[in-house]
């Protein structure tokens, strides 16, 4: 049995969480795209962390946890955390990294940081790890795989291949310090011992284990708007953050999944800019970023202050559709409960004419929101662990925007906490 769990808008809506959640039972979790530069907030047991690159079924000391081919690598940080992770009292976590997956290098955190210098302010928000320059060099053909580090000579021919190229640009747009490719090579070099004893072929062994019925979960970053082919372009990511690219960046079947966990937070956030059609200003802003706090709105990986916003039906509708969702989990419908009248965003205005459809990236600068308002609950909803137990406000608001985006929502969240859930 094949799971994905992946996001429905601009990332954070609570992945981790649900993912922790879906994971104690799971035999294998992978992550699949994507680098350091989101991160999940996980509380469990352990405590709390916040992990970067590292699968979420990390603490299960059941599950085998996966580096696919789709992610990019950065092995500094995977070292750290994984040194993180033992001074927290997790003893031998099982994690296997793919023969294939390409490398995170020093220059690739470099120049992402002088492009966005560049921009100035036309730049994109970029995190800084570096993963744009990281997928252009993999689609470039000129990225580094893992398997490269046990065979110096191509290591050394492929860095030298690569530096060539990138010091013309150094040197003539970006006016900095050329790359010494035989430095670069000792210092990649010497990641070889720390990754030796995780590095197999992820393919094979993944292989073996649909034959044996594993339960796997395949782990998303971000969410559907931040796909560089269907998201919000150019204000996206560069590697596919949907459930049918999880089978080519774990390296399974597409028909091995049956189900697809599209996480969908109560009310929206997104962090870098682009078009946001519901957000909110000022105070109103600010009093659900504070409510949200537990939600983490300041970014775990960032700590920059989110864009906040109203439940948003149209891109949540585009994503769950893009997504392939079977089963919708709703999150952080605890952070609602202070609103005594909740807007939801049921359509975009665009030029007088309303629309339901998720637009093309030029018309939705233009949109602005059409909201439907609904009553409030005024009351703590933590702690309640079945549906029919919530007040009837909340029940209303959940079945809304059910019917509004069109996917059975089956899980409600109504905490940060791992027993702060509803099954439907
Ligand atoms: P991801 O980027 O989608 O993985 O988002 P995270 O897993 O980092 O979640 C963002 C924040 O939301 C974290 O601080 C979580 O602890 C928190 N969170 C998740 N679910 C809930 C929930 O139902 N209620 C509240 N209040 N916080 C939640």
């Amino acid at each position: 049995m094949v799971k994905a769990i992946v996001g429905a808008c601009w990332g954070d809506e609570g992945k981790g969480k649900i993912t922790d959640m879906l994971a104690a039972d799971a035999d294998i979790v992978i992550r699949f795209q994507g680098g350091s530069n989101a991160g999940h907030t996980i509380i469990n047991d352990y405590g709390k962390f916040a992990l970067h690159q590292m699968p979420s079924g990390i603490f299960n000391p059941n599950t085998v946890n996966i580096i696919g081919t789709g992610v990019a690598f950065n092995v500094p940080y995977f070292v750290k955390e994984l040194n993180y992770l033992k001074e927290n009292g997790l003893e031998n976590p099982k994690v296997l990294i793919s023969d294939r997956v390409q490398l995170m290098m020093p220059y690739h955190i470099a120049f992402d940081t002088y492009e966005e210098a560049r921009l100035s302010d036309k730049q994109f928000g970029s995190t800084k790890s570096g993963i744009a320059p990281f997928y252009s060099d993999k689609y470039a053909k000129t990225g580094i795989q893992i398997c490269d580090l046990f065979h110096e000579d191509v290591l050394k021919e492929r860095i030298t291949a690569a530096c060539e190229v990138k010091n013309v640009l150094l040197e003539h747009l970006y006016h900095k310090p050329l790359l010494d490719a035989e430095a670069i090579y000792e210092e990649v070099l010497s990641y070889r011992d720390l990754v030796a004893p995780f590095v197999v072929n992820t393919v094979e062994y993944l292989n073996k284990a649909l034959k044996e019925g594993k339960t796997i979960l395949l782990e998303g970053q971000l969410g559907a708007l931040k796909d560089p082919d269907h998201g919000i372009f150019p204000m996206t990511t560069s590697s596919s953050t949907l459930a049918g690219f999880a089978a080519v960046g774990a390296g399974i079947p597409p028909h091995s999944i049956e189900k697809v966990y599209t996480v969908a937070k109560a009310y929206s956030s997104a962090v870098g800019g682009g078009a946001f059609v519901s957000e909110i200003f000022g105070d109103e802003a600010q009093e659900l970023r504070v409510r949200g706090g537990d939600a983490g709105e300041f970014g775990a990986t960032t700590g920059r202050p989110r864009r906040m916003g109203w439940f948003d039906c149209v891109a949540t509708r585009y994503g769950c559709m893009l997504q392939g969702t079977t089963d919708v989990a709703f999150t952080a419908i605890d952070v609602l409960s202070y609103l005594d009248e909740i807007p939801v965003c049921v359509g975009y205005e665009m030029d007088g004419v309303v629309t339901k459809e998720f637009p093309v990236t030029p018309l939705l600068e233009k949109a602005k929101p059409v909201y439907e308002v609904l009553p409030g609950w005024k009351t703590n909803i933590r702690g309640i662990t079945k549906y029919e137990d919530l007040p009837e406000n909340a029940r209303k608001y959940v079945e809304f925007i059910e019917k509004e985006i069109g996917y059975p929502i089956t899980i409600v969240s109504n905490g940060p906490k791992r027993n702060e859930i509803i099954y439907r």
